[in-house]
């Protein structure tokens, strides 16, 4: 197993290596798909017979569909990831916006991004409004990146996918089209992924959903840390639970 950089790499490796078959694990959002997609495009092209993805993308906007629509939720706002929206705009926002009355901030990952998308989430809650708004202007425009997304269109189809705290999340996730199903290592290689048994003791789905805290899961910072973590959320340093972990000063945010 080898650790790389960009999935060209891995393509790269493949040609080097005629003798040997080479699969990248394709996990990731929306923003790491054009460059998956890419490497297919590129074996494709070189005519590789050894190179394959195991695509595991999930998809934004139904996972926080599948949120909004469970009736337990208390989100008032979402900080939508910018970096997804700089591949796939806006639009596939608006709905979500409008039908569960949601307010949605685009959002850009420095500080101060984050406390402007706040206060700018907090803003339309205040005036009772629920709209689509894009604080990271300087890379998010309304219609995305087209060149990223015609290239995931070319090479991925839309797939059912499980999520950890949630569950099956129907045409959330991508996974390799026919037209490039040879480069699919699920197919080429007959592979039939267990469902990963989610630890009983973690509340992810209730963190998921705004229902706790992370601090108010009986885990947190015991039997559960970013060096042994038992979910998903404590997994990723982008995750609720390992951001709690790093950065919350837990005992302020315990009387918010
Ligand atoms: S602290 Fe750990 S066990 Fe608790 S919800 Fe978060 S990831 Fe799950």
């Amino acid at each position: 197993m080898r650790i790389l950089y960009s999935p060209l790499e891995a393509v790269q490796l493949a040609k080097q290596n005629p003798d040997k078959q080479v699969v990248f694990f394709a996990v990731g959002f929306e923003t790491t798909a054009p460059a998956n997609a890419l490497s297919v495009v590129h074996a494709d092209q070189m005519q590789l017979d050894n190179y394959s993805i195991l695509a595991s993308h999930v998809l934004v906007p139904p996972a926080m569909e599948a949120i909004l629509a469970d009736d337990e939720n208390k989100i008032d706002a979402f900080l939508a990831a910018g970096h997804v929206c700089t591949i796939m705009g806006m639009e596939e926002y608006y709905p979500v916006a409008e039908k569960y009355q949601c307010p949605i901030v685009i959002t850009g990952f420095e500080p101060v991004d984050l406390l402007q998308g706040i206060l700018m989430a907090v803003i339309q809650l205040e005036n009772g409004e629920y709209k689509v708004e894009n604080q990271y202007t300087r890379y998010v425009q309304r219609e995305g990146n087209k060149l990223a997304q015609s290239t995931i269109s070319e090479v991925f189809k839309i797939s059912d996918r499980v999520w950890r705290g949630i569950g099956n999340i129907p045409q959330s996730g991508y996974e390799v089209n026919d037209r490039f199903k040879k480069f699919n290592a699920r197919l080429k290689f007959n592979i039939d992924i267990p469902l990963a048994e989610e630890n009983k003791d973690c509340i992810s789905g209730d963190i998921m959903k705004g229902l706790k805290k992370p601090k108010q899961c009986p885990n947190f910072g015991s039997r559960c840390k970013p060096e042994h973590p038992l979910g998903a959320p404590m997994v990723s340093s982008e995750g609720a639970c390992a951001a709690y972990y790093h950065y919350a000063n837990t005992e302020r945010l315990e009387k918010v």
